[in-house]
């Protein structure tokens, strides 16, 4: 196995595209041609991640937050990163960074702390615009099913949990094939009409090339018409934050004491409580202060985040019960969540979880 290639299973989950602006993610350290047979997943990557990736012999740190965030101008021991990097080249062990990709995924990062609280319904709190395409293709009345066939073999037309979604109407197609061309109905010269459909799907950005070449190929013309419209509909699957819910209702005091046990935390920060069940919670692993007013608007009944500013709390304003797990704490799940994927669609890969503890704040 090369590198390269388990990067390219990881970014068919969490498309590299997904990320943030300010993010990082991607392959850090390591030439991706590089063979390799097995994997330590982490939070952060760390000199200690390295001394162990070095000990149990993987080729391969996957890491959720990027080591390399703002440029390198050194590589002089001089800081941690610079240590760890230098530690990565030494011992050959290339270092990949899965972060806000696998944030902006439904069944990522949120995805695994919303399956560990037991949320149904769930769904993205802020879905982002601008991650669809309307594909519409003309295809004549025999071939529109071979060429749906394609089109959803390639990804296209998922909308949420259902899949082969598409939109077919008739009519009739006009052309005149020119010299040097070998159409596939009519005469070259001469103006053709074929009753054609025309065939609707959407798809995210990241599959474009791979579905418009499906297409071609299972298109009988030398030309293919089609339209490709990027949409302003919000990706109902990408996007920050997640909004879930459970049949019955937990109260406050019974809630705050599930998640010290979920997450085994010894405190839970929180905002004074409303004397209100909890039912519905909006959540965001990592650092989530900034959807706030996004999990108000949906109806949650708390919101659960790491990383609260002290006026944040004040910010909730009896809206909703704020609750603070820790940056840690809400992403401690996050490699076994990476892990699981790379056994399922790598069953012959090596992954491993690392047994370092990161959490770079300690309780006394
Ligand atoms: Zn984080």
């Amino acid at each position: 196995m090369r590198i390269k290639d388990v990067i390219t299973v990881l970014e068919a989950w969490a498309p590299p595209s997904l990320q943030e602006d300010y993010d990082n993610c991607g392959l850090q350290v390591g030439d991706p041609s590089a063979d390799v047979t097995s994997a330590l997943v982490c939070l952060d990557c760390t000199e200690a991640v390295v001394a162990e990736a070095a000990a149990k012999g993987c080729g391969l740190i996957i890491t959720h937050h990027p080591v390399i965030f703002k440029g390198l101008k050194s590589l002089v021991a001089r800081t941690y990163v610079e240590r760890t990097v230098l530690a990565a080249l030494k011992h050959g062990i290339a270092i990949y960074a899965i972060h806000t990709n696998l944030d902006n995924v439904l069944n990522g990062v949120n995805g695994e702390i919303a399956a560990r609280l037991g949320l149904l319904r769930t769904r993205v709190l802020a879905p982002r615009s601008g991650q669809l395409r309307k594909l519409a293709v003309f295809v004549p009345l025999a071939q529109a099913e071979a060429v749906r066939k394609a089109l959803f073999g390639a990804g296209a037309g998922q909308v949420g949990a259902y899949d082969e979604c598409s939109f077919s109407s008739e009519g009739v197609g006009t052309f005149k094939a020119g010299e040097g061309t070998d159409p596939f109905v009519g005469k070259v010269g001469e103006r053709h009409q074929e009753p054609e459909v025309r065939v609707e799907v959407i798809l995210p950005p990241h599959l474009e090339g791979r579905v418009v070449a499906a297409m071609r190929s299972a298109h009988p013309y030398e030309e293919v018409a089609f339209d490709l419209i990027p949409l302003a509909n919000g990706h109902p699957g990408i996007g920050s934050g997640l909004v879930g819910e459970w049949d019955q209702p937990l109260e406050e005091g019974i809630f705050l004491s599930k998640l010290k046990e979920i997450f085994g935390l010894r405190s839970v920060r929180h905002t004074a409580l409303l004397g209100q069940p909890v039912r519905r919670i909006a959540l965001c692993g990592g650092s989530g202060s900034f959807l706030l007013e996004q999990a108000v608007a949906s109806g949650a009944d708390a919101f659960l985040t790491g990383d609260l500013k002290y006026h944040q709390y004040f910010d909730a304003d009896r809206r909703l019960l704020l609750a603070d797990i820790g940056h840690y704490g809400s992403e401690q799940f996050t490699p076994a969540l990476i892990a699981r994927y790379l056994e399922r669609e790598m069953p012959t890969f090596a992954v491993r979880l690392t047994e370092t503890v990161t959490d770079p704040i300690h309780y006394s």
